[in-house]
């Protein structure tokens, strides 16, 4: 059986990330990393949309979003 995912995920704009790591170490659910050392990525089928990362993001740049 599918896992039911969360009505709500993280959204990080790459071009705006300056690839702090703030994220990836409040992100209760290890659903971020940094890719390449370039900028945080999701993987949204692991986000709960909490909106953890997005209250701490220095760059305020993460938005949590309904899933389409
Ligand atoms: S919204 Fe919550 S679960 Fe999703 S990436 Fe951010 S901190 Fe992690
Ligand atoms: S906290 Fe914000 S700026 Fe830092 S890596 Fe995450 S999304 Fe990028």
């Amino acid at each position: 059986m599918m896992k039911k995912l969360s009505p709500r995920h993280a959204v990080i704009p790459a071009a705006e990330c300056v690839a702090c790591g703030t994220c990836v170490d409040v992100c209760p659910r290890e659903a971020i990393s940094i890719y390449r050392g370039s900028y945080a990525q999701i993987h949204e089928e692991i986000c709960v949309g909490c909106g953890k990362c997005a209250r701490e993001c220095p760059a305020s740049i993460i938005r949590v979003e309904a899933r389409r």
